[in-house]
Order: structure tokens, then sequence, then C-alpha cells
């Protein structure tokens, strides 16, 4: 059967190699430094071609000199035919086409394989609808990393930045990476959580509220009523159905207080058929998503 390669870049820069629906062999894994506090950011400091480059040497490691058919990449941010359109947390990327920086570092390693791009948390999306037997159905996956990502499988026509809508009208709530006012990711993301809380760490804010420390326990369920405001807008708009969540900070989530304001929040019956499922490794899922991704385009 072909293989695929997928790589993706939500909360480490991931590469695996996959056939059908799963991973053939490890994944490699390589975090780069941005989401998990240390202080050296190379990703984030590298210009599009380095990026390139990058993903071209993982690539090229996960290969292993075998023939691949077609290789997906997941980058954070609005992609439209390989070009990133805007990336708010790897800013360097707007306006470069990645689809051909990456091509062009692969075929000077000698892969000539088609490369697809598409947005992180779609592919995402798509690899766990492959690796839950969701392929039928129409499914949503919130990312709470460093930004958050919402992705949709199967895609859909339109933006889907769900990571940045408005969950409040609080002028103060100016956090998110995009710098729009009363955002989503502004809320919950890590680096708007770092920017709120100079003192302390994300992970020492939830430390801090199991320990009542009362400005914690404020921010602890302002974060979960973020996320149901967010699910309930897409509840309203799309209809209810299954969400998954994954990312890193997905860790933090009470999904009791998570059920308990968003019941707050849809009080029509037909959309109440809602079901939250967490699933932290987001980097398998991702990487199975991107492959699986660039071998149906691929096919076309
Ligand atoms: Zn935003």
């Amino acid at each position: 059967m072909a293989r695929t390669i997928g790589i993706t870049t939500a909360d480490d820069i991931a590469t695996g190699l996959v056939e059908g629906n799963q991973l053939v062999g490890k994944l490699r894994v390589h975090a780069h430094g941005s989401s998990h506090g240390s202080d050296d950011e190379p990703l984030l400091s590298l210009p599009p071609e380095g990026i390139a480059q990058r993903f071209a040497e993982e690539i090229r490691a996960v290969a292993e000199g075998e023939t691949v058919t077609a290789i997906g990449v997941g980058i954070p941010g609005i992609v439209n035919c390989g070009f990133i359109e805007e990336s708010p947390n790897l800013r360097q990327l707007k306006g470069a086409h990645m689809q051909d920086l990456v091509g062009a570092a692969l075929r000077n390693f000698g892969i000539t394989a088609p490369v697809y791009v598409y947005n992180d948390a779609d592919v995402l999306a798509a690899g766990l609808a492959a690796t839950h037997g969701n392929l039928d159905r129409f499914i949503r996956v919130w990312t709470l990393g460093n930004g958050v990502g919402f992705g949709v499988y199967p895609r859909r026509e339109g933006v889907w930045e769900g990571g940045h809508v408005v969950v409040s009208l609080d002028p103060r709530e100016r956090y998110c990476g995009c710098g729009g006012v009363g955002h989503l990711e502004g809320i919950m993301g890590q680096r708007a959580m770092r920017l709120r809380f100079l003192d302390m760490e994300p992970d020492e804010v939830f430390e801090n509220a199991q320990k009542r420390d009362q400005r914690c326990v404020e921010f602890v369920k302002l974060w979960h009523r973020a996320l149901a405001a967010a699910t309930a807008n897409s509840i309203h708009l799309a209809g209810p159905g299954k969400f998954f969540i994954s990312g890193f900070n997905a860790k933090h989530l009470d999904l009791n207080l998570l059920h308990q304001y968003l019941h707050e929040m849809v009080k029509m019956s037909p959309l109440q058929s809602y079901v939250f499922e967490v699933v932290p490794d987001s980097d398998v899922n991702g990487v199975i998503g991107a492959a699986v991704s660039a071998a149906q385009n691929a096919a076309q």
C-alpha cells in the first residue's frame, strides 16, 4: 500500500510515516521550544525558508530513502492552496508560499513527492476522524496550545478561525496573538496566559487555583466559560455533534465545569446533543491527518 508522510507543528515538530490510517514505526518528535516554557524558540526565529528546510530535514529522516507518494504539512494559520495568508503564532510565515518552499527544500534531498500544506487544526480533525472511525460525520476539534486552533472535518468552505471568535465584550481582553479584542485565544492561549499572569506560568495558575488563590480561581472559571462560549457559538451556527479537545493545555480541562457552562448557554433542545472527547496527544493524530489528507489530494 502507498506510504505518505505527515508533519505538523501543533505542539512540537512531529513527523511520521503513514500507511492506511496508521503510523508505521515511531513518531519523530522535536520540541520547538515555544510551547513548553523553554526560552529558545527556534521555529519562531527562523525565516520561512529556514522553517521549510527544518521540515525537509525531518521528512528526509522519516522517509529513510523509501519512496513516498505524498507529503502533508500542518501549519497554524489561514492556509490557502499552500500559501500562508496569516499565521498569528508564526508571524513570519504570513505571505510565504510554504508548499513551494518545502517542495524546493525536499528536491535538494532528492524527494519529489507532491507536498500539500494545511491548517494544523484541520489536519488534526482529519486524523481524529480517521483514527476514531468518524470519517462519515462532521467533527470539530479545539487545540489548546500556544495559540488556540479550531479544526473541522470534512473540510468546509470558509475560514474557520474558531480560535479567534469573540467570547468577551470586555475591551480589556486584548491578549490574543492576532491583536483582536475579546478573542478565545486571548483567554485560553498559552502566550495570552503568560501575558495576563506575568508573575506565574500557566501551569502554576491552574495549580494555584486548586489551592484556592482567588485570582487564579476566577481565571480558571473564565478559561472554561470562554471555551463553553466558543463551543456554544459553533453549535448555534453549525449544529451539535462531536467536539474533540486536544493540545498540551487540554490537561487543565474540567469537563464537568465545561458541561455546566455550556448547558447554561445552549438551551434549544435540538442543539443539546453535543459530546466532548479529550485527546491529549495531538501529535500522532495530527501527523496521521496530514498524511491522510495528502494521500487524498494526491489521488484526485
Ligand atoms: Zn485573535
